[in-house]
């Protein structure tokens, strides 16, 4: 008999397994040369492995650390960044963006993002560039499309203001044929395992073209040292493990294929998605998307999201509050009506199965029933 409430397809939001699956074989023997050397903390697999990212980001340092948020958080060290002074960043990003400020004692300032690709909206950051003693800026490169980061650039460097991209989502995209992380003064990376380059953990990565920034950001990793037990500066400890340098040197050699199915995928919703909902739109700057997240925008999101998920397929809302929202930011005195743009897309984003496993079947089978949802002809 057939049952009316079992779906005919799952589509999960993300299937690591699949993944794993197609490169188990490479896998096993990275991981048993570690287990065999018990060398678990820095040297070779992990140099090598920061040598690979900085030159896949086209940059000429690459320091590993233990995740993303640790990323952000060394790099405002870096920069000396403390008690009072302000960081300009978006409200629209995961959390760990503004609690590295605020982890330094340091205040976020917030600035509005663009409707149409949920970024850092480059004038309203220019004029706050200009007329608030800002400290550092973080634009953050959402759902693997970048920030148009010239205009920002120009104003915070004539001010000697340093830019941290927060790549966390978007390793290998590109603006105006740069990547993402070796445009501002240091990118910082996660490779949390729903990243497109994911570890088997936390873990993280800081790129910078500055000589003595990488000198710096390698001492503040291991507690502020060079020399084993003298310390300079109070660092913290936050290493990329051998364990995962392993695991992301396997997994660096498949990125761009990963990432290409990922687009391969993207075009195949452009394709089928009825105008019902609004679709991630790529800005010109943007050469090349790596499509961390697809990302709708939708009326009745409640409604579609339980509709999918009745029919199996997995979604996700990035992010349903923004930051200057949250109860433990109230005492930056931000309120509601204050970011229009991201409290908006707060409530009508939706982020739909994306991963390069992902079959075009699977793909139609969403779109499909994303159109009856809103009573499209189909
Ligand atoms: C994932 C992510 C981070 C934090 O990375 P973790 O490795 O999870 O600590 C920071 N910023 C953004 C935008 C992210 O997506």
């Amino acid at each position: 008999m057939h049952d009316d409430s079992k779906p005919s397809r799952t589509v999960p939001l993300l299937d690591l397994r699949a993944q794993f699956a197609s490169i188990e074989a490479e896998i096993w023997p990275v991981i048993q040369d570690v287990v065999t050397s018990q060398k678990f903390i820095l040297g070779e697999e992990v140099t090598a492995f920061e040598k690979q990212v900085a030159d896949y980001c086209r940059c000429k340092y690459a320091i590993g650390c233990a995740s993303g948020s640790d990323a952000l958080l060394l790099a405002l060290m870096a920069y000396d960044i403390g008690p009072g002074d302000r960081v300009l960043t978006t409200p629209y990003t995961f959390f760990a963006t503004t609690a590295a400020i605020t982890r330094l004692g340091a205040i976020p300032v917030f600035v509005d993002i663009e409707p149409d690709h949920f970024n850092m909206d480059p004038d309203q950051a220019v004029t706050i560039i200009e007329t608030a003693r800002i400290k550092a800026v973080i634009p953050v490169h959402l759902f693997g499309a970048c920030v148009d980061l010239d205009p920002i650039l120009t104003a915070a460097r004539e001010r000697g203001i340093p830019v941290i991209e927060d790549a966390a989502q978007s390793i290998g995209s590109e603006y105006k044929g740069r990547r993402a992380g070796s445009i501002g003064e240091i990118g910082c990376f996660s490779f949390f395992p729903s990243k497109n380059l994911g570890a088997f953990g936390d873990a993280g990565l800081c790129t910078t073209n500055d000589a003595s920034i990488a000198d710096r950001l390698r001492s503040l990793r291991v507690h502020g040292s060079r020399v084993k037990y003298y310390h300079e500066v109070v660092g913290i400890n936050s290493r990329l493990d051998v364990l995962q340098a392993a695991v992301l040197r396997v997994k660096l050699r498949h990125l761009d294929k990963w990432s290409a199915a990922r687009q391969r995928n993207a075009d195949i919703y452009r394709e089928l998605l009825s105008s019902s909902v609004m679709l991630p739109r790529a800005a010109s700057y943007q050469t090349r998307h790596i499509y961390n997240q697809f990302v709708i925008q939708c009326q009745h999101r409640t409604g579609l999201r339980d509709y999918l998920q009745q029919n199996g397929v997995g979604t996700e809302i990035y992010y349903p509050l923004p930051l200057h929202l949250q109860p433990c930011f109230a005492y930056l005195g931000y309120k509601t009506g204050d970011f229009p743009v991201s409290e908006k897309l707060a409530k009508t984003s939706l982020a739909l199965p994306i991963y390069p496993e992902l079959e075009p079947a699977d793909i139609e089978y969403v779109a499909h029933h994303i159109d009856v949802f809103f009573g499209a002809p189909s």
